[in-house]
């Protein structure tokens, strides 16, 4: 701010100084103008005296021709007779003519004094002349002859009266005066302006001092004009002699009148120069407040620059984040399982399955984010590979069907079989879509059903995937439906406070379909549900119908070496390497039932060492490692001589979004494993990389195998889903009856606590007391159960946070009877359970 108010004043002052500099050239240049045209008038008027000069001396002559002219009429050898005088001698009140005979008297007219007129004495001596008598007037004389010797002088005398009338020059449009001077500077012809006394004026002092110019500059010539100020007013002084007669024109011109049409010109060429200093001035602003302008795009371009840097910045920061916080979390809910397969303890478990929730939770936010800050930084990839269409929608509704179960949701399929069985193209991400709308669907219906369409469309030689999720949700407002796929927009917040999210999903999901050259559409209306339809060119590279897609998929899984049992492999060796030590003590523990020879370190050095002493049946192998990563460990593995060139390396990786799979089997590995490593999917791979003599598989017996029947053969509308309880009981059927029998033996207790804080409202207790009914209906598998207290117990934290406090409590009080009849017949079924053991 400070820098342009500066650069601001600079060019003021700039402007300023250039003005002032271009008004004082523009003085200059009007005095020098002046000059110059005084100069130029100077000389104008010095010719023009000289022509005023001319003229009167053409008018002297004319009469003294006239008068030479009536001089040849007298005859010389006689005496003139008075006819003969008659006829010459013509003389008028002014002008008076006569004979002059050499003694002075005076044949004709007057005589006249030799001393006043010395034009007289010149007749005489043959020369016709003019004179001037002041007093007197202007005589004019000729000789007139007898024979060779002049005997008589004619002369012609016109009166003072007489003389400005006759002689009087009248110049500039009678606005200059010219009087005629004799040698001695005596007035003989004043100007014609009657109120100027022509020697008063003469008289004055700047006059005296013009006349003194002017006598200098005739020492060179015969006429000349200076420029002289009177009571501030400009005129010309001239001055031009009349050799023949010894006079002098002098006058004088104001200014003005011979310098009107000039003086306009300069006036207007000032103009002109003022105008061009303003259109300068003008110009130069206008340069800079470009220059200005320039500089501020300039500045706006390097700002655009320097906020998408902190853009991709932040992106990378987030994203380098995000992979830094996935690690803890990888170890966080490794060591959980652990303290969920080891531990007895209700209350432990219970904190245990929170832990997982919430680190689930967690995870699933982080890589949010991560894809997010990836797509953000243009760093996503897309990474298509040949995919089994089955498979891929097989998982897509196994992940979605627990969900929509555990909300009593319909979840109704519709595929069509005549989607080609197998297609090209990013797998994962497709995957990602698509659950991404049927977890928004599930998430944002409270009732009713979701429905999965898949179709396919073939188009101009291509194939489109199209898959339309809809769903009986809450819906979405019209004017929401903008913002839906904007980053961090969560709409509707009154409804969905109690639904977990971030507002990222779609924004993913959108940007994801984008750039795989697909569409996403939406159409809902509020209150009664919506409907997104997704399209995705894939290839085709198996045109094979998939027909029955379930049964499909079951052909190819019975194909699959598939992990079912739980194995041990006590001579089997595998070395894991990660830079943190916790990951290592995850997988160690992950391991241990296994009874697998786990070797552990830390870097890719020592891995390297370690190889080139002993052999391990696979090494399960981190990516991100400092100094020396996964990669680059790998290719020093093969490329250097040691005992495990040639063994199965699996890729350990926080980062398995990113088309992983291809991208690690490029690289060289076998497989690859996404952190957190869940104890499942880690005996699974062990179970197919491990050389298959080293695998000792556990018979499951008959009464696990009547355990798993009994699983698979309870009803859909049944209150407790075994498999699920399973699964937070390290799969163990013993563990489970030991959950179901606490669970059947606190029911008196829970039941008395719940019922007794809501006849209280005590809400605090309320929401604890549902909250542990929420954890331990789900370490049961009581699913059903597990969501109606979940949303108690959700309302409870909303009153406990002052959010709606009224309409939460209508709600745990309108929902609390369901919520123990629920109790009640999840108890029973326990019961039942336990009873069939
Ligand atoms: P999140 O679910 O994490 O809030 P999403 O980006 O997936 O973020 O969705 C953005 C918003 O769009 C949600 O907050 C919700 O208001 C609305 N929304 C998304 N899917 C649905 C749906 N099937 N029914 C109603 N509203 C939806």
């Amino acid at each position: 701010m400070n820098n342009q108010n500066n650069g601001k004043s600079r060019v003021i002052g700039f402007l300023t100084i250039v003005t002032i500099i271009m008004i004082g050239v523009g003085v200059l240049m009007n005095f020098k103008l002046r000059t110059l045209l005084r100069e130029y008038v100077e000389h104008q008027v010095t010719e023009q005296a000289r022509t005023f000069a001319a003229l009167s001396a053409e008018q002297f002559e004319l009469e003294i021709y006239d008068l030479e002219n009536a001089a040849a009429k007298i005859p010389a050898d006689v005496e003139p007779d008075d006819e003969i005088l008659g006829l010459v001698i013509n003389s008028s009140d002014n002008i008076t003519m006569g004979l002059l005979c050499l003694d002075g008297t005076a044949l004709s007219g007057n005589t006249l004094s030799f001393s006043d007129f010395p034009g007289i004495q010149n007749a005489f001596r043959g020369n016709s002349s003019v004179c001037y008598k002041e007093g007197q007037g202007i005589l004019f004389t000729t000789p007139v002859y007898d024979g060779e010797n002049v005997k008589y002088t004619l002369y012609k005398l016109f009166d003072e009266s007489v003389l400005l009338d006759k002689f009087g020059i009248s110049c500039y449009n009678g606005q200059g005066q010219v009087a005629i001077l004799n040698q001695a500077g005596e007035v003989v012809i004043p100007f014609s302006d009657a109120g100027t006394v022509t020697s008063d004026f003469l008289e004055k002092d700047i006059i005296k001092a013009s006349m003194q110019k002017l006598s200098e500059k005739m020492n060179i010539d015969t006429a000349a004009a200076v420029y002289y100020k009177d009571n501030k007013i400009g005129n010309f002084m001239f001055i031009s002699e009349v050799k023949q007669l010894g006079i002098y024109l002098v006058g004088t011109v104001p200014e003005e009148a011979l310098t009107d049409g000039i003086s306009t010109i300069t006036a207007l060429i000032l103009w002109v120069f003022g105008l061009l200093i303003l259109l300068f001035v003008i110009g130069m602003i206008y340069l800079l407040s470009a220059e200005e302008k320039v500089r501020e795009s300039d500045e706006l371009r390097e700002a655009k620059n320097m906020a998408e840097q902190a853009n991709r910045a932040k992106s990378d920061f987030l994203a380098n984040m995000s992979h830094e916080i996935r690690t803890p979390i990888n170890a966080i809910m490794g060591m959980n399982e652990m303290v969920l397969r080891e531990s007895n303890d209700e209350h432990i478990r219970d904190y245990a399955v929170n832990i997982q929730s919430a680190s689930k939770t967690l995870l699933s936010l982080i890589n949010d984010i991560l894809d997010f800050s990836k797509i953000e930084a243009g760093k996503m990839e897309i990474v298509p590979v040949a995919y089994d269409t089955s498979v891929f929608l097989n998982d897509v509704i196994n992940m979605i069907d627990i969900k929509a179960k555990q909300k009593q949701l319909d979840f109704l399929v519709n595929i069509d079989e005549s989607l080609p069985s197998m297609l090209y193209g990013d797998e994962v991400r497709n995957r990602q879509v698509i659950v991404n709308l049927l977890n928004n669907a599930v998430k944002y219906t409270k009732q009713g059903y979701i429905k999965l369409f898949v179709s396919g469309e073939h188009k101009e030689g291509g194939f489109t995937l199209k898959m339309q999720v809809s769903d009986s949700g809450i819906g979405i407002k019209e004017e929401d439906l903008d913002k839906l796929f904007e980053g961090f927009q969560r709409l509707d917040i009154r409804q969905n406070r109690n639904i977990e999210g971030t507002g990222l999903g779609l924004a993913i999901t959108h940007r994801l379909v984008e750039q795989m050259n697909g569409s996403l559409d939406v159409s809902s209306i509020y209150g009664i549900g919506s409907v997104f339809s997704v399209s995705l060119p894939q290839e085709i590279r198996d045109e094979a119908p998939i027909g029955d897609f379930r049964q499909h998929f079951e052909s190819i899984s019975k194909n699959q070496t598939e992990y079912k049992e739980s194995f041990t492999a006590p001579d089997a060796k595998v070395l894991v390497v990660d830079d943190n030590e916790i990951n290592l003590s995850v997988v160690k523990a992950l391991l241990k039932n296994t009874k697998v020879r786990v070797t552990t370190c830390m870097s890719g050095k020592e891995c390297l060492e370690l190889v080139s002493k002993e052999y391990y049946d696979v090494i399960l192998l981190d990516h991100m490692m400092p100094e020396m990563d996964g990669i680059e460990t790998l290719k020093r593995i093969h490329e250097t001589e040691n005992k495990c060139s040639s063994v199965p390396v699996i890729a350990l990786t926080a980062n398995a979004i990113v088309g992983a799979k291809a991208e690690y089997i490029n690289a060289g590995f076998s497989n690859y494993l996404a952190k957190p490593i869940e104890g499942t999917m880690l005996e699974k791979m062990l179970l197919q990389y491990l050389p298959k003599e080293k695998v000792i598989i556990e018979n499951s017996g008959s009464s696990e195998a009547a355990e798993n029947k009994k699983q698979d053969n309870q009803p859909d509308e049944a209150y407790i889903n075994i498999k699920t309880g399973l699964q937070y009981c390290s799969d163990s059927m013993d563990f489970y009856y030991e959950i179901l029998e606490v669970f059947i033996e606190s029911y008196d207790e829970v039941s008395a606590n719940i019922n007794n804080s809501l006849a209280g409202e005590d809400w605090k207790n309320y929401t604890i007391y549902v909250h542990g009914l929420k954890s331990s209906s789900l370490t049961i598998g009581g699913e059903k159960l597990f969501a109606a207290a979940k949303e108690q117990e959700l309302a409870g934290k909303a009153i406990g946070a002052g959010e709606k406090t009224e309409e939460n409590i209508a709600y745990i009080k309108a929902h609390h009877s369901e919520v123990m009849a629920l109790f009640k017949e999840t108890l029973n079924e326990a019961q039942k359970i336990m009873s069939e053991k």
